[in-house]
């Protein structure tokens, strides 16, 4: 068995994902999402960048690390002879020496440690994590001593230092395009120490991280290689006992996994509560302890098992979800006071808007507004696209123009992000501030107006979620918000304008998406 620090770093984010990466059937695997590919040249191209700014002249293994075993002997080989900078190496380290590199955690790094004062650490040792490495191995024999530890800094640096190759040694540096130094990013960077020092004979004196402003960060060491050792720990034994984690749909961590399709059909069919809104793995976790496994049983919810987990607002809310589930149909939050009245207008000409954006760029490329006549029962569809980023500030100006020329039409639009975007790119175009404040007065948020005030029986209180529970179905099968970033970065490396044709008509569903929720949102007041 060979753990990655890939492997791992899924494990730091979802425990399921490894054990499927290694025991699932990889038929039943998605195919990659064409975003995934795209966040990977991104973070190619970054590295690149780095490489060039800071004018790091580098050699690499002359096999790429899709063949990791000779990737791994010609890396070796290369620190052996002292090359300054090493990109695109590969460590590799087996199960036995990875025990002995664990000792060295306890050595003062940076100082040689010789082999014999290896063994006689080894037998020494009162390391948590090894003795527990050590019962995995008596257990799990022959899984455990096949395996291999396999690391992919992006670079390795020569420094001053006595190791196992001479008067030198190497430390391991990443190249992240995060904008902070995550914990599995540390986690990561602390493997990458340890296995270098089970390869090099002493510990590295700091393993780094280089971010997405070409910042470098060091990464703690004496903090982070026990945290990494018992993660490695538990991995191990999760993955050689057969211990298959439960599954938990999480919207923002799922949602980019290839095990997604896979973990959904199983939630589904168990009628897994992650898929209730408002359930998290927390909140599970305490919830299964007291025995509530089903919706019908989180419907019984009661205010006795209010605890520092789950407040009583909290169980209120979980406990009308059910019941909104159960019954299928939308209902009241007992926190809406019928005296207030849902405030939304409805005028003869309706605005309904949606912005597409491309985040790398900062950039609102498309404008989408449809028009909705209700006197003339027209509809009209103005999709102000920026073909050229530099078109911008064009789009922006004739999204003012139109909806200046329709002073008393609302502006209905489905969470934040709108009036965010009209913030900056006013900011960035010079408008004045009276003018959008005057213009945001008109702006209102449907999803906002959801949740604070109704249940419906979804899974969650997207745009897509509701608007296909009230029956809305969007023309572009498999397209969203992602998509659409790649639809347009396709365009503008191959100007091929069925991406822009795909942006046009998903753009111009969600705002059809907004106008049907409206409408259903309005009847729904009135039958109340
Ligand atoms: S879909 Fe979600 S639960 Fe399943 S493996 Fe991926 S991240 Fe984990």
């Amino acid at each position: 068995m060979i753990l990655t620090d890939e492997l791992l770093l899924n494990y730091k984010r979802c425990r399921r994902r490894t054990y499927l990466d290694v025991h699932g059937n990889l038929q039943q695997r998605d195919a990659e999402k064409e975003f995934l590919g795209k966040l990977r040249r991104e973070s190619q191209a970054h590295i690149k960048d780095v490489l060039l700014g800071q004018s790091i002249v580098y050699q690499r293994p002359s096999v790429s690390r899709r063949n990791w075993s000779l990737n791994a002997q010609q890396t070796k080989t290369m620190m052996q002879q002292g090359v300054d900078c090493i990109y695109g190496g590969m460590l590799a380290l087996n199960f036995a020496d990875w025990q002995l590199s664990s000792k060295l955690v306890n050595a003062e790094r940076g100082t040689l440690i010789n082999p014999e004062t290896l063994v006689s650490r080894l037998f020494n040792s009162d390391l948590e994590a090894n003795k527990e490495l050590q019962l995995i191995s008596n257990s799990t024999n022959a899984i455990v001593k096949d395996l291999t530890f396999l690391a992919s800094p992006t670079l390795l640096i020569k420094t001053a230092g006595n190791s196992n190759f001479g008067d030198w040694a190497y430390l391991p540096v990443n190249i992240k395009l995060g904008r902070r130094p995550k914990p599995e990013y540390k986690l990561i960077a602390a493997f990458h120490a340890q296995i270098l020092a089970g390869i090099q004979g002493v510990f590295p004196p700091q393993s780094q991280l280089i971010l997405r402003q070409h910042d470098s960060y060091c990464v703690n060491l004496e903090y982070w290689l026990p945290k990494m050792q018992a993660t490695i720990t538990d991995c191990i034994t999760m993955l050689t006992e057969l211990d298959e984690p439960e599954v938990f749909i999480s919207r923002q961590r799922c949602s980019l996994c290839h095990w997604y399709n896979h973990c959904y059909n199983t939630a589904k069919s168990q009628k897994h509560l992650s898929l209730i809104p408002g359930v998290t793995p927390k909140r599970y976790e305490y919830l299964t302890e007291q025995g509530i496994e089903t919706v019908e049983s989180l419907a019984e919810i009661n205010s006795s098992l209010v605890n520092e987990t789950i407040t009583e607002e909290i169980i209120n809310q979980l406990q009308e979800q059910a019941h909104s589930i159960i019954k299928n149909q939308a209902i009241w939050k007992s926190t809406h006071n019928s005296e207030d009245k849902l405030e939304i207008p409805t005028k003869a000409i309706e605005l309904y808007f949606d912005i597409e954006a491309e985040p790398e760029l900062n950039l609102d490329y498309l404008l989408g507004v449809l028009l909705v006549d209700r006197q003339a029962n027209t509809e009209v569809f103005y999709p102000l696209l920026a073909e050229k980023p530099e078109d911008e500030g064009v789009i922006w100006q004739q999204f003012l123009n139109l909806v200046a020329s329709h002073q008393d039409a609302p502006i209905f639009h489905f969470s934040e992000y709108e009036v965010d975007a009209i913030n900056r790119l006013a900011k960035l175009y010079g408008t004045p501030k009276t003018e959008i404040q005057a213009l945001l007065t008109r702006f209102v948020d449907l999803h906002q107006l959801v949740t604070k005030s109704i249940f419906l029986p979804v899974e969650s209180y997207s745009l897509k979620s509701l608007a296909n529970w009230i029956g809305f179905e969007w023309r572009e099968q498999g397209a969203s918000g992602d998509q659409c970033v790649c639809w347009y970065d396709r365009w503008l490396k191959t100007s091929d304008r069925d991406s822009l044709t795909s942006i046009l008509r998903y753009n111009e569903d969600d705002c059809r998406a907004t106008f049907h929720l409206k409408d259903w949102l309005v009847n729904f007041l009135l039958q109340s």
